[in-house]
């Protein structure tokens, strides 16, 4: 079977560290900058960075319609600003999104003390960067972790979100890339 291809939004943010935990997993690694780089791509990741940055790119480069079109029909893992692009209401400040499943999500509001930090989930170290808070989460999503009380690691037979990295634990793959690994095959093997 041809192996997959994970292609991973490259406008801004941190992009190369998922790298090596794609290839760990045998799954082509992909930068996606341009429509044309789309065809070959079975599953997104939306990285972590900026949503403010990224959405204004996302308009400039004139790709939301193409873009909200391939997550309609394709795997999509969304990482902290990848997550506030998935979510269907962002707050502080209100922005807008993709809206690819019923969560809500404040920005930035761990406050000082999660402004950074790290902690392990399902034995793996990951990082929280100025990450924000999902507060609302619809009953047809699996909480697959918290945090503090509150939903850091959410999924659907298509989507993954998560508020924090794991992408930078030097482990490969993170048990998040397995996981979302895992969930590309299941939902192509369902056809
Ligand atoms: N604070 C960023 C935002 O609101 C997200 C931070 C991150 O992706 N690590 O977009």
């Amino acid at each position: 079977m041809k192996p997959f291809t994970i292609g991973i939004l490259a406008l801004q943010g941190c992009i190369d560290p998922h790298r090596p935990h794609v290839e760990a997993l045998d799954i082509k690694f992909k930068e996606v900058k341009t429509a044309k780089h789309l065809e070959e791509v079975d599953a997104y990741i939306l990285p972590g960075g900026e949503s403010t940055t990224m959405l204004r790119l996302i308009k400039i480069f004139g790709l939301k319609e193409i873009l909200a079109m391939e997550f309609a029909k394709k795997p999509v893992w969304g990482i902290c600003a990848g997550a506030i692009l998935m979510a269907s209401k962002v707050t502080n400040p209100k922005q807008e999104s993709f809206s690819l499943l019923d969560f809500e999500i404040e920005r930035n509001s761990y406050g000082g003390q999660l402004q950074s930090t790290e902690i392990d989930i399902k034995d793996y170290p990951v990082s929280f960067i100025r990450a924000p808070i999902i507060n609302k989460v619809s009953d047809d999503i699996e909480v697959v972790s918290k945090y503090k009380n509150t939903p850091v690691w959410l999924k659907t037979p298509q989507y993954m979100v998560t508020t924090f990295h794991p992408e930078l634990t030097k482990t490969y793959p993170s048990q998040m890339h397995k996981e979302f690994g895992e969930l590309i095959a299941a939902y192509y093997e369902k056809g």
